[in-house]
């Protein structure tokens, strides 16, 4: 009798197991949780060609060919300089007399 009991039991939360599993498979199906890789929410980051600063494109400003952080920089234009660089060092102390 208490194999049975036990075998009943077993069933019981094998079932319940299944059950729950199941809600949960259905419930991840049913509602797209996951980010979807299409949304507005991730921006694309433009680098203003005149200081380098790296801004979302939505804020940014374009002139057609380079984009910038404000309409200052728009007006001062890219600064051709090394782009992607680190070093920003285009300044030389020339203390020469
Ligand atoms: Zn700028």
């Amino acid at each position: 009798m208490q194999a049975l009991l036990f075998l009943s039991f077993v069933f019981l939360v094998y079932f319940l197991l299944r059950f729950i599993i199941n809600t949960l498979i259905d419930a991840r199906k049913n509602k797209p949780n996951a980010p979807d890789p299409q949304q507005p929410d991730s921006q694309t980051m433009v680098r203003c060609a005149y200081c380098g600063v790296h801004l979302p494109q939505s804020e940014a400003y374009f002139d057609g060919q380079h984009t910038f952080c404000s309409e200052g920089h728009m007006r001062l234009g890219p600064k051709t300089q090394d782009i992607g660089g680190d070093s920003n060092t285009i300044m030389n102390n020339d203390d020469g007399d």
